[in-house]
C-alpha cells in the first residue's frame, strides 16, 4: 500500500538521520525542524491507525473510505457533487471476504455521501457470498458515478484502520458519466466504454439502477431490482403486475397470494418481492415450458404467464386470474446495444408504473373447486393449465383399434 511505503521511507530516514548525529555531523536547523514533523506526523498517524477489533468497524472505514474517494474522482470529473445529488449503490452486505461479512461498510458508506435507505438514495444491490464487494456513487447533478471495487486481498489484510484509506486500497476506481440524456447521444463512445467494461462488468446494473433513481423510482420498483440485481423491462413487467393485482384482486386483509409462474422470466423476482409469495412459504410455484409445452396451449392461453390465486378468509375457496403482459411500442431508437436499448424501456415504463391496466390482461378468472388448493396444482407432473382446460388433448399416436 502506498501509505506504507511512505511511512517506510519516512522511518529509514529518520533512521539514517539519527545515525548521522551519531557520527557526529550537525544537521542544519531547517532539517532538524523537517524531521521532527515527520517524526510526529509517524506518532500521529500511528496514534490513528487503531488496530481493526471487528469486521464492523473495517468495513464501516473502507465504506467511509469509498465515499470520500467518490467525492475525490466526482471532483477530478470537474462537479463538486453536492450530498443531496448522490446515490450509492453497492453490494456490501451480501459479498463477503473470507467469510466476514461487509455489512458495515453500509453505514460508512451512508455517513460519508448523506444517502439513506428511508430517502430511497442507498441501493442494496443482491450478490452471492463470493462475489467481490463494490460500491457506485452516482452523482445525478453532474450524470458522473464513481465506482470502486475491493481488493479481497488488501482487504484481508487490512488490520489496522488508518484516518483514512490510502488512494489505492481499491483495486479498480473509475468515474464515467452515464445520465440517459448524455448516453443517448454518445452511442458509439459509449459502446467502446462498454467493451472495456469500466465498471468491472457492473455496468449493466449501475447505469440502469442510477438512471431510474434518479428519475424518481418509487421503493417498491427499487426494491424489486435490488432483488432482481439489475433493472431490466422484464422486471418491470412483474412490477406493473403487481401494481395490477394490488388495485384489481387484492387479497383482502389478512390474506395471501398462491403465484404460478407458467412461463417464468424476471417478472418472477419482482413477485416474489412485492407480493411477498415465496416458495420458502408454499405460495410460489414455477415450471419451465419448452416450446413443444407451449404449442399444446389452446389459443386463448397462447400467452398466459402467471396464474395468481386468492383465498376467501371466510370460505376457505380460492379465486385466481390467468395473466398475459402485453408488451408495448415504446418508441425507444434501437441502437444495437442491448444496455441502451433496456435503459430507454425501462424509463419509459417507469413513467407508466401507475397504469398497470395498459399492459396486464386478464386472460381468464379462474374458481378452484372447493377443496382444492393451489399447491395441489403444483405437484410434479401435474399441469395447472390442464387442469384448467387451457390445453388441447394429447394427440394419441397408437393406431386407433378395429371397431372402436
Ligand atoms: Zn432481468
Amino acid at each position: 500500500m502506498r501509505l506504507a511505503a511512505v511511512e517506510e521511507r519516512m522511518s529509514a530516514m529518520v533512521e539514517t538521520s539519527g545515525r548521522r548525529r551519531l557520527r557526529g555531523y550537525a544537521l542544519p536547523a531547517v532539517s532538524v525542524g523537517i524531521l521532527a514533523l515527520l517524526t510526529l506526523c509517524l506518532a500521529w498517524r500511528n496514534l490513528s491507525a487503531a488496530p481493526v477489533t471487528s469486521d464492523y468497524q473495517k468495513w464501516e472505514a473502507i465504506g467511509k473510505g469509498a465515499a470520500e474517494e467518490s467525492l475525490v474522482l466526482l471532483k477530478k470529473a470537474g462537479h463538486a457533487a453536492r450530498k443531496g445529488d448522490l446515490i450509492a449503490l453497492t453490494n456490501a452486505g451480501h459479498a463477503e471476504i473470507n467469510g466476514a461479512s461487509t455489512e458495515g461498510a453500509l453505514d460508512g458508506l451512508a455517513h460519508a455521501t448523506g444517502v439513506s435507505r428511508g430517502r430511497n438514495t442507498l441501493v442494496e444491490v443482491h450478490a452471492a457470498t463470493w462475489d467481490r464487494p463494490w460500491f457506485a456513487v452516482y452523482d445525478k447533478g453532474s450524470g458522473f458515478c464513481a465506482y470502486l471495487e475491493v481488493n479481497p486481498v488488501t482487504a484481508a489484510a487490512m488490520t489496522t484502520v488508518p484516518k483514512r484509506l490510502p488512494a489505492d486500497f481499491f483495486g479498480v476506481c473509475a468515474v464515467e458519466r452515464i445520465d440517459a440524456k448524455h448516453l443517448e447521444s454518445h452511442v458509439d463512445e459509449f459502446k467502446a466504454k462498454l467493451d472495456k467494461k469500466f465498471f468491472g462488468g457492473n455496468e449493466f446494473r449501475i447505469v440502469t439502477m442510477a438512471n431510474a433513481i434518479a428519475e424518481g423510482a418509487p421503493v417498491s420498483v427499487v426494491r424489486a431490482f435490488e432483488f432482481h440485481d439489475h433493472y431490466c423491462p422484464g422486471v418491470t413487467s412483474g412490477i406493473l403486475m403487481a401494481g395490477y393485482l394490488k388495485k384489481h384482486f387484492a387479497p383482502g386483509a389478512g390474506g395471501h397470494y398462491f403465484v404460478y409462474a407458467v412461463d417464468p422470466w424476471c417478472k418472477e423476482d419482482a413477485l416474489l418481492v412485492l407480493l411477498n409469495a415465496t416458495p420458502g412459504k408454499r405460495g410460489y410455484a414455477a415450471t419451465y415450458p419448452a416450446d413443444a409445452d407451449k404449442a399444446r396451449r389452446v389459443p386463448e392461453a397462447k400467452d398466459v404467464c402467471n396464474l395468481v390465486f386468492r383465498q376467501n378468509p371466510e370460505t376457505k375457496q380460492w379465486d385466481g386470474l390467468a395473466l398475459a403482459f402485453q408488451w408495448a411500442e415504446t418508441g425507444c431508437p434501437k441502437t444495437g446495444n442491448g444496455l441502451l436499448d433496456r435503459l430507454c424501456a425501462d424509463l419509459w415504463y417507469l413513467k407508466r408504473m401507475d397504469r398497470p391496466e395498459d399492459f396486464v390482461k386478464v386472460v381468464k378468472t379462474l374458481e378452484l373447486p372447493e377443496g382444492v388448493n393451489p399447491k395441489d396444482w403444483a405437484r410434479p407432473g401435474v399441469d395447472p393449465l390442464e387442469q384448467l382446460g387451457l390445453l388441447q388433448p394429447v394427440q394419441s399416436s397408437e393406431p386407433a383399434a378395429a371397431g372402436s
